[in-house]
């Protein structure tokens, strides 16, 4: 019988959750579910210096929203420095570490005389120093073999142990190093699988062989996710590129989009069917059919999948979701509340619902800059066809407000579109040339909701006062 699936995800708080490690998160995560199994979260706070408690709660918050619940309560390394030390001594005791009382400078300087290879060169070794101030304990890698493993994503990999140096266990002042406690830390745990970035590669032999200096057998089995780059196929990097979890969620990005679209990376489903719910993720996820190639992380895919789930909402979903980011307040949410649907199939981000709605709102509409170039200054008979629409409107408008509809409003602006002379060249009228100064008067932008729903919501005082003011800003 083999073990009920346990994984973890271990981040150590450096930074705010970005998008990387929110993908290690969820493969662990989804990895659990389709097993039944448990996802444990550990905490990898050893580094006193880097780690901060508000990053702490951060990967906390994006987990929650994401609604990558895990189990269990989080286990903090910096809680278990002693369980550490005793490891440590368990080694020493078996002579599979050593102190070493060289510094950086040292080791650096014989290496550049020995003209060799960079890494520590094994000169305390066979020194038999005692512990003291400033000596770190090192591991005694063996002389000969290899250590490698089967991965679930990558298959076969192993390392000559000669190209493993004698790497640090435990520092100088004391301090454990990451790699005991994560290794221990899965034993301690009983981690049937670690799955991770590929960046844990090369330090995987050392793990390997840290567990079995410890005698706490090896995980089941490893899992190295890809790589993560963009579009010059560079490394994610905080600096260059958006990577922040939390900056997504602020732009309007809903958590299942970002769940769905992390799930693709390296990985589809065979009936290619990418945009889904997460139930059916959980079930048809395999690690084995993982790529191991770089991923990548593609924003254009990442707005057309939250687009989807966007339109996947009821009205009344998408009102809840779209509310933190009306800042206009209830007036806003009377007017999104009056043309919803138009607004929802059409934005890609939550963050786009306000600017399009703005114009029910505001007394008079702000222009934008581009949209102005691009109607007025580049446009053909755009005062003809304000002069049209606003004659066809007015009539329309004295025939009573019952009549101030999507479609009579259509019908207006189709027949000032052939006085204007904006017609083909069978005489039909262009209208989607004919509606741009019309949508550019009522809401100072190029694009928008449709146009004959937005008039027809806006009113027929304040569109044609619109209109005449666009018309009286052109002489
Ligand atoms: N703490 C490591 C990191 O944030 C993860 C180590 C692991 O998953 O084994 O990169
Ligand atoms: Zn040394």
């Amino acid at each position: 019988m083999t073990s009920p699936v346990r994984v973890r995800f271990a981040p150590s708080p450096t930074g705010y959750l970005h998008v990387g490690s929110g993908h290690s998160a969820l493969v662990n995560w989804l990895f659990a579910r389709h097993h039944g199994g448990s996802f444990l979260l550990r905490i990898e706070d050893t580094d006193a210096e880097r780690n901060r408690p508000e990053l702490v709660d951060n990967v906390l918050e994006m987990l929650n929203w994401l609604g990558l619940e895990w189990d269990g309560e989080p286990v903090h390394q910096s809680d278990r420095g002693d369980l550490y030390r005793d490891a440590a001594a368990k080694l020493v005791a078996a002579g599979a570490v050593y102190y070493c009382g060289c510094t950086g400078e040292e080791v650096q300087a014989r290496n550049a005389a020995a003209g060799g290879k960079p890494g520590y060169d094994g000169h305390c070794r066979d020194r038999g120093l005692e512990a003291g101030p400033g000596r770190a304990l090192r591991f005694r890698t063996p002389a000969e073999g290899r250590t490698g493993w089967t991965d679930l994503v990558r298959g076969e990999i192993s390392f000559a142990n000669t190209d493993i140096e004698d790497f640090v266990v435990v520092r100088g002042n004391g301090a454990p190093m990451f790699l005991l406690a994560n290794s221990f830390d899965d034993a301690d745990m009983a981690i049937t699988h670690v799955i991770r970035g590929e960046d844990h590669v090369n330090s995987t032999p050392k793990y390997l062989l840290l567990r079995e200096a410890l005698g706490l057998g090896v995980p089941q089995a490893f899992a190295h996710l890809p790589l993560l780059v963009n579009e010059q196929r560079k490394k994610l990097s905080k600096r260059r590129d958006d990577v922040s979890m939390s900056d997504y969620r602020d732009r309007g990005y809903l958590p299942e989009a970002m769940v769905n679209y992390l799930a693709l990376l390296g990985w589809g489903p065979a009936d290619g069917v990418e945009v889904r719910s997460i139930s059916e993720i959980v079930d048809l996820y395999r690690l084995e059919d993982v790529n191991a190639a770089p991923a990548f992380f593609d924003q254009k895919k990442l707005s057309f999948v939250n687009a989807e789930k966007i339109r996947s909402l009821s009205v009344p979903e998408f009102l809840d979701v779209a509310d933190p980011f009306l800042s206009m307040g209830e007036p806003a949410r009377a007017a999104l509340a009056s043309m919803a649907t138009e607004v929802q199939e059409r934005v890609r981000t939550l963050a786009e619902v306000e600017p399009m709605i703005e114009f029910l709102v505001v007394d008079a509409p702000n222009f934008d800059e581009d949209s102005w170039t691009k109607i007025i200054t580049k446009g053909k008979l755009v005062a003809e066809m304000l002069d049209a629409t606003i004659d066809r409107l007015t009539t329309l408008a004295s025939s009573g407000a019952e009549d101030w509809l999507p479609a009579a409003i259509q019908q207006a602006v189709a027949e000032a579109a052939v006085v204007a002379g904006l017609v083909n060249a069978e005489g039909a009228p262009q209208l989607s040339k004919a509606q741009g100064p019309v949508r550019l008067a009522v809401s100072g932008r190029s694009v928008g909701p449709p146009l004959w729903e937005s008039l027809a919501v806006l009113g027929a005082d304040r569109t044609l006062s619109r209109l005449r003011d666009l018309r009286s800003r052109l002489d």
